[in-house]
Order: structure tokens, then C-alpha cells, then sequence
């Protein structure tokens, strides 16, 4: 091609340069894209000349040139370039090689799609506000920092020169708006000077009362203001009076109940900025998602200020109620020291009719005794000054002891008292005291309420919080159904209680029937005592009744916090050696070998099988299995073993198929655990020999009978 040509003008810009880099073709489009003349174009320009001419119109920087030269030199075939005009225009350019080493320019004007893109990204950039703000709301527990965020970015988003956001304290006439957060820009106080700056902080600072300004009209309707030229409005506020503030825009932040608790002000250079969809949607979703932050807080704040009055009013009760109780001691000792010598007759003689006063002032004074030991140690726990006294304690003797204390009212009543405990409970950690005083009101109550030849049934094993999740509790702490409690139990076939008044029964001061208190005394303390005893144990009580039938009391007292001596063996030592350290074990309960590898696992198995009394030796993996098995000591035999099927080194399969094997082993049962749980897993557990399977998670109530089934046999 000699000559250059001239195209029709197409919609794309196309310029072609030879292998000596001189424009050979072109079209008029090239032309009109940057106001080329035709002629200069005709005189083929080389490349350089070409766009270095671009820049010195202005259509493009230098840095674009040189970007542009760069990609010239290392151009293998084709490129597509993005170049963003500084008169606004994008063109997308394709530059290609020629097969004679020239290149072809396409430039086309995308400035259309870019406007397009340029929107939706504003809104995708919206949503991702909108969203980071309710995300970074969500836990904010303090309202600067909510305040700060949202409007550190409006302010940012809008080219606002200053913003900030108002709370509302107050109400009607009384209503003030204390700036929460403000925010100046840079420009602004460059143009205004410090001084403007000042003036504003110092008037946001004070609070802008009731009334003044324009703001309040917004909190009264509800709805956003826009105010043209801010400076010459008749209610502007003066000290904001400034000549380079352009226009406000002043939005209601609402509460979830629509009520306005705050406001929003944004500078803008034009209110349409602000008034425009979607900014001005974007602005008001803002502004609700910041309202039901700040009223979080304020709700959060107003309840701690509660829970401290309540706290402070809560401790000034325990502190007025133990002055008083032991105020009322004094003078309560003469009066049951008095009673006693008048009854002993140590100053002389009395009638009968004396004597009877007598007794009842000093059964009198004994009630009230009961009463203010009550109330002193109700106060005591509530105000968190009860410590527990923890011991290891021979749970089956402590509840003879009970049983022993109350059998003499039973018998004056003819009430049969009947009992069943476990007598393969061993030592418990609790407070012996607190445990016999909470198992006395049980019993007493039981007394108390079943009429002559009645009777009452006292038990005391190892439940789980399966069973106490059915039962009704005065509180609602949630419970873990594998956790192991001791549990007592005190059954009576007495009056009952109707199902609308359990609730009351554990509070203090709360009988069911004034008419039954004159007849049966009491201080309306001990279930109120009772529970408060038994969650200070980290447990809870329990009840079931049925009027005119009968009444079931329960004490839950966790076992898996109070664990006292029971001790695990650890096989983990050649037997030999832990032989003598067994020796100090009971001779007459059961040994098992647990055979698990997971801690977790380990610690409940063992947890549950020392509280059912067993002698437990754990056995961490397969290798140290197959060691105590060869070692064989008499004194060390298990009576049986819980084997998990998965173990390091030597699998479970393995580990049945030789004791099966073995004559001296063969006839020890062995339960299968495995967490396997696949179908024929049973089958194929069964089959190599073992004498029960179970899977995880393990149902501890079948476990027990699983063993205890086994132990006979
Ligand atoms: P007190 O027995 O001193 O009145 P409690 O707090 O021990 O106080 O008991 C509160 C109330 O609960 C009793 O007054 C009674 O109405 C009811 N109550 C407690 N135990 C029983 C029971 N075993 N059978 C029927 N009602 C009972």
C-alpha cells in the first residue's frame, strides 16, 4: 500500500502502520476520536509522532504513551489495552502484528458500557456498605464506635465536607441532640481555617437544644431534609453558617419502633447527590441499620446500670438480713435459756398450766430459731458468701445416718420409711453438712405432709442427665444427658401438690396452704434452702407429684466435679511393676480392663464405671494389650474387658482372636465398642468372639446392665 487511505467512518477508530512504523491507512473515525486533520493524518505520521500528538491535544497523559510505547516493544501478536481518556472517553485498543511486521490500531469507544459497569459497581459498592456496616454493627458494643465506622465512610462516599451523627436525649421540649460523632474533611478546614472548625465542635459539643435549627423537623416527621445553600437558610444554625458548606441533607436514624432516636447530617457540594437514588436509599438503609445498633447499646447500657442497682440492692438485703438475724439471737438465747430453767423447775415449782406456757414458749422460740438460721444462711448463699466444705464422703453411711435422725417422727406417725441405696456407691465429694441438711428437709417435708401409715421410700444411686431431662425443674440450667449425678430421692404417699403451685414451692416463705402450715410447722425455707444447697454443688432439684397421691423430691449433685479418690490405673508401665501399686485396691470389687485409645472416651468409660464401684485399669493402645495379656499376672486378671475395635498397633480383632485363643483368657467376657458402627460390624464382632457389642456414642444405662448381666454370669 503507497498511498494512505481513507475509510468510511466506521464505528470503530483503525489505524494501520507499515513495517516502518508509518500510517498507511486509516479511517475517519481515527480523525474525529481525537480532532485530527486528514492532511496531517495523509502525511503518514510515524507512530510516536502519531500519539505523541494525542498527549499534546490532552487527550491522554504521558504515562499512557509510555505504557503504550512499552507494549509496542514487547508486543508477540495481539494485545487488547484499556485506556481511560482524560476527557472521560474509555476505549478498549487492539493492537495486532502484520505478517510484514506493521501493526493495526482498533480503538473502540466503550465509554457506554463503562458508564453501565461504572453504576452497577457504585451499587454492588452500596450493598457491600450496606452489608459491611450491619456486619461490623452486629457486635460493636459501644456507640462511638458505631457512629465512627458508618459515618468515617458516608462521609467518605458522599465528597461530604463534614457530617455527623446526633442522639436524642429527652423528651418533647426537654429533647436535645448530642453529637455522637463528627467528622471534618481535610478540604474543609483548609479552606475554613481551624477556627470554623472549632466553632462547630464547640456548638455540636454543647448539644443543639429542642427547637433549634433544622433538625428537629426531621426527628418530628420522620423523613429526610434537603436543604439547598445551607448558608442562607433562614433556620440555619449561625455558628454552621459558613460560605464554603454547599448544601446538608439531614436523615432520621429510627429505632426498631420507628421512633426517631437520632439524626444524620451530610454536607454535599449539591443536595441532588444526596436526594438521588440509590444513594439517598443506601443513606436511609444506613441509618436504620444504625439505629437498631445504637438502641442495642443504649438497651445494653440501661441493663448493666439494672444489674448493678439490683446487685447493690440484692447485697444491702443479705447484709440487712444477717445484722438483723443475728440482732434477733440475742434476746432470742434468754428467752429459750428462760423457758428451759422455768421448765426444769430450777427456781421452783409450776402449775401445769405454767408448765404449758412454758413449752410453748420454748417451742416458739426453737421455731424461730429454725426461721432466722434459715434466713441467714438463705442470705449467705444468695449474697455468694456460702463456701462448700468438699470431702470425701461415704455416701451410703451418710444416708443411714439421715434415715436414723427422722425414723423416731416416722414411727410416732406410724409412717413405714423404707430405703434403697446402692451400696456399691463409694466415696463422694461434697460438703457433708450442707448434703444432710438438704436430705433432713426432704425427709422432714415427707414426714410433715403423709398422713399416719403412710409411707416413704429414701434411694440414693447414679442417674444421668437423660433421665433428669423429664423431669420437672424449678430452673431451666440446661443438662447433659451422659453427665452421672448421685441422685436421692425421697418418696412419700402424702398430700401432693397441685401442678399449678410446683413453681412456688422453691421459693422462700412459699407454702402451698396457709390452712396446712398451722397444721404441719415449718418455715417455708427448706426447698428454697434445698435447691439453692444443691446448685451451690453445681446440681438441681427435681420433683413429681400428684395431689391427695404422693410426692417425689430429687437431689441431682453431679459426679463428674466431684470425682474424690477414685483413681484410675494406667497400664501403660510393665505389669509387674504395676502390681504393687493395685495392691492397696478392694480384693471383692470387679476389675475391668478398658482397652481405648481416645482420651475423651477414656475418661467417661472410667468416669462411669468407678462410679458404679468398679476397679478400672485403662489400657491406651493394642501393643500394651497384648504385653499385659502375655504377662498374665493372677492378682491384675480383669473380670472383663471393654475393648475398643479401632487401637493403635494391634486392632481389637486381632487383640479377640487371641484371647479367645488363649486358655487362660478365653472365658473373660469381652464387650466390643467400636464407632464403626457399619453394617455387619456386629456380625463380624460377634464372630470373632466377643461376648457383647456396643457402638458409640455409647447408651451408659445398657453399658451398666451390659456389665452388671456379664459380672454374674
Ligand atoms: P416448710 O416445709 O418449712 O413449710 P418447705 O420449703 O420445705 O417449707 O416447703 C414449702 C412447701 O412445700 C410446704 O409448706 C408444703 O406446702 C410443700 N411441700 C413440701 N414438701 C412436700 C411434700 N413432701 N408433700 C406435699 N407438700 C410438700
Amino acid at each position: 500500500m503507497k498511498d494512505s487511505q481513507q475509510f468510511n467512518p466506521t464505528e470503530n477508530a483503525i489505524a494501520l502502520f507499515d513495517e516502518s512504523q508509518h500510517l498507511t491507512v486509516f479511517n475517519q473515525r481515527l480523525a474525529m476520536l481525537w480532532g485530527l486533520s486528514t492532511n496531517w493524518l495523509k502525511q503518514k505520521p510515524d507512530l510516536r509522532s502519531f500519539f505523541a500528538e494525542v498527549v499534546s491535544l490532552g487527550y491522554w497523559s504521558q504515562a499512557q504513551y509510555l505504557q503504550l510505547m512499552a507494549i509496542m516493544e514487547s508486543i508477540q501478536s495481539e494485545k487488547l489495552q484499556y485506556i481511560k481518556q482524560t476527557n472521560g472517553v474509555c476505549l478498549d485498543t487492539y493492537i495486532s502484528l502484520t505478517s510484514d511486521r506493521g501493526y493495526i490500531f482498533t480503538f473502540r469507544d466503550v465509554t457506554a458500557y463503562e458508564t453501565v459497569r461504572s453504576n452497577l459497581s457504585t451499587q454492588v459498592k452500596q450493598q457491600a456498605f450496606v452489608l459491611g456496616l450491619m456486619e461490623r454493627l452486629q457486635p460493636a458494643s459501644e456507640l462511638q464506635e458505631i457512629g465512627e465506622f458508618a459515618l468515617g465512610y458516608l462521609v467518605e462516599a458522599m465528597g461530604a465536607a463534614f457530617g455527623d451523627i446526633k442522639i436524642i436525649t429527652g423528651v418533647e421540649f426537654d429533647a436535645v441532640a448530642h453529637v455522637l460523632t463528627n467528622q471534618v474533611s481535610a478540604k474543609f478546614i483548609a479552606v475554613c481555617g481551624d477556627v470554623a472548625r472549632g466553632e462547630m465542635e464547640t456548638l455540636l459539643g454543647k448539644g443543639i437544644p429542642y427547637g433549634q435549627g433544622l433538625l428537629w423537623q426531621v426527628v418530628t416527621t420522620g423523613e429526610p431534609l434537603f436543604v439547598d445553600d445551607y448558608k442562607n437558610h433562614p433556620s440555619a444554625v449561625s455558628a454552621f453558617k459558613h460560605h464554603s458548606i454547599g448544601d446538608l441533607g439531614i436523615f432520621p436514624i429510627p429505632a426498631a419502633n420507628g421512633n426517631i432516636i437520632g439524626v444524620l447530617t451530610l454536607e454535599s457540594r449539591t443536595a441532588q447527590k444526596l436526594r438521588d437514588a440509590p444513594q439517598q436509599d443506601m443513606l436511609l438503609a444506613a441509618c436504620r441499620l444504625m439505629g437498631v445498633a445504637i438502641e442495642r447499646v443504649q438497651n445494653q447500657v440501661r441493663l448493666s446500670e439494672i444489674n448493678q442497682d439490683l446487685e447493690q440492692a440484692s447485697q444491702l438485703k443479705s447484709e440487712f438480713l444477717t445484722s438483723m438475724s443475728h440482732e434477733l439471737r440475742t434476746p432470742l438465747n434468754s428467752i429459750l435459756g428462760f423457758s428451759d430453767l422455768l421448765l426444769q423447775q430450777v427456781a421452783g415449782g409450776l402449775t401445769e398450766r405454767q408448765v404449758k406456757y412454758a413449752q410453748i414458749i420454748s417451742e416458739s422460740g426453737q421455731h424461730l430459731l429454725g426461721l432466722i438460721n434459715g434466713i441467714l444462711d438463705l442470705a449467705k448463699i444468695e449474697s455468694g458468701k456460702a463456701e462448700l466444705e468438699l470431702q470425701s464422703v461415704k455416701v451410703a453411711n451418710l444416708c443411714v445416718q439421715c434415715l436414723e435422725m427422722i425414723q423416731h417422727r416416722a414411727d410416732k406417725k406410724r409412717l413405714i420409711l423404707s430405703q434403697d441405696i446402692d451400696q456399691q456407691l463409694g466415696l463422694v465429694n461434697i460438703d457433708e453438712r450442707r448434703v444432710r441438711q438438704m436430705l433432713i428437709n426432704l425427709l422432714s417435708n415427707a414426714v410433715k405432709f403423709t398422713p399416719e401409715g403412710g409411707q416413704i421410700k429414701f434411694a440414693c444411686r447414679v442417674a444421668y442427665g437423660s433421665q433428669l431431662q423429664e423431669q420437672y425443674r424449678p430452673d431451666r440450667s440446661p443438662v447433659n444427658p451422659s453427665t452421672p449425678y448421685l441422685c436421692f430421692e425421697v418418696q412419700d404417699t402424702g398430700i401432693g401438690i397441685a401442678q399449678d403451685k410446683w413453681n412456688l414451692l422453691f421459693r422462700p416463705f412459699q407454702q402451698v396452704d396457709a390452712s396446712l402450715t398451722r397444721e404441719h410447722e415449718g418455715t417455708g425455707l427448706g426447698l428454697a434452702l434445698t435447691k439453692r444447697l444443691a446448685e451451690l454443688h453445681g446440681g438441681t432439684v427435681s420433683l413429681e407429684s400428684v395431689e391427695h397421691q404422693g410426692s417425689t423430691f430429687r437431689i441431682w449433685l453431679p459426679l463428674t466435679e466431684m470425682r474424690g479418690e477414685l483413681a484410675t490405673n494406667i497400664l501403660t508401665v510393665p505389669p509387674a511393676v504395676a502390681e504393687n501399686k493395685m495392691e492397696l485396691k478392694s480384693k471383692n470389687a470387679k476389675r475391668i480392663w478398658v482397652v481405648e485409645d481416645q482420651p475423651y472416651n477414656q475418661e467417661l468409660i472410667i468416669e462411669v464405671l468407678q462410679l458404679e464401684g468398679y476397679i478400672v485399669d485403662l489400657i491406651p493402645d493394642g501393643g500394651v494389650m497384648m504385653e499385659a495379656m502375655q504377662a498374665s499376672i493372677a492378682s491384675l486378671m480383669p473380670d472383663l474387658i471393654m475393648l475398643d475395635i479401632q487401637l493403635p498397633k494391634v486392632d481389637g480383632f486381632e487383640i479377640v482372636r487371641q484371647l479367645k485363643a488363649s486358655s487362660d483368657w478365653k472365658h473373660i467376657p469381652v464387650i466390643a465398642v467400636t464407632a464403626m458402627a457399619m453394617k455387619g460390624d456386629r456380625d463380624r464382632c460377634l464372630a470373632a468372639g466377643v461376648n457383647a457389642y456396643m457402638s458409640k456414642p455409647l447408651d451408659l444405662n445398657l453399658l451398666n446392665e451390659n456389665i452388671r448381666a456379664m459380672l454374674l454370669n
